[in-house]
């Protein structure tokens, strides 16, 4: 696990003691339909957005990006995210033309070494509101990563690839939060 590699101390979070032991999160990817529904059944979202709330350091890939998006479109009916984001992604948004591919992005946030991303079934970034700072976009100008604050989001799945500064980001801001 990346986190791991990186020295912190990595536990899952999936009731609300595990989120009051933890100084930052890393929402993974997945369904956020089905992550919508598991954390409101099990309690989790209404501390999740408190902490959001609070300043916590977040960092959501994929589906974890729909969940801090104040604004989801294409949602399944009902669905809502925990927000904190100021942007409306699409989610499935690459769904018709192609389920899943792999580019180089540069992100000069990061350095020079472009970043190889890769998307499955990925959102992406429609409208970045004034409080968020898009951080990377495709050759067609649209946008696939994004930051507010201590929130971190991209449409692809860093880990996939052995790509660590997204998370090292992440990092250094929960450890400037402690
Ligand atoms: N399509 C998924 C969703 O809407 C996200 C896919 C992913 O996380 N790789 O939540």
């Amino acid at each position: 696990m990346v986190l791991r590699e990186l020295g912190a101390d990595a536990v899952p979070v999936r009731r609300e003691s595990e989120l009051d032991g933890v100084a930052g999160l890393v929402i993974p990817g997945g369904e956020s339909s089905v992550m919508d529904k598991l954390s409101r059944t099990f309690g989790l979202a209404e501390p999740l957005k408190a902490r959001i709330a609070a300043g916590m350091p977040v960092y959501g890939t994929c589906a974890g990006l729909i969940m801090l998006a104040d604004t989801v479109l294409d949602a399944v009916p009902g669905q809502q995210s925990l927000g904190g984001l100021d942007i409306a992604v699409r989610r499935n948004a690459f769904g018709n033309q192609l389920d899943s591919f792999e580019t180089d992005l540069e992100i000069p946030e990061l350095g020079e070494e472009p970043v190889h991303a890769v998307f499955i079934r990925a959102p992406v970034v429609e409208r970045v509101g004034p409080k968020a700072h898009a951080l990377s976009s495709l050759a067609d100008g649209r946008v696939v990563a994004v930051e507010q604050g201590n929130l971190l989001g991209t449409s692809f799945h860093p880990e996939m690839t052995d790509e660590y500064r997204f998370h090292a980001r992440f990092l250094d801001r929960v450890r400037g939060a402690a």
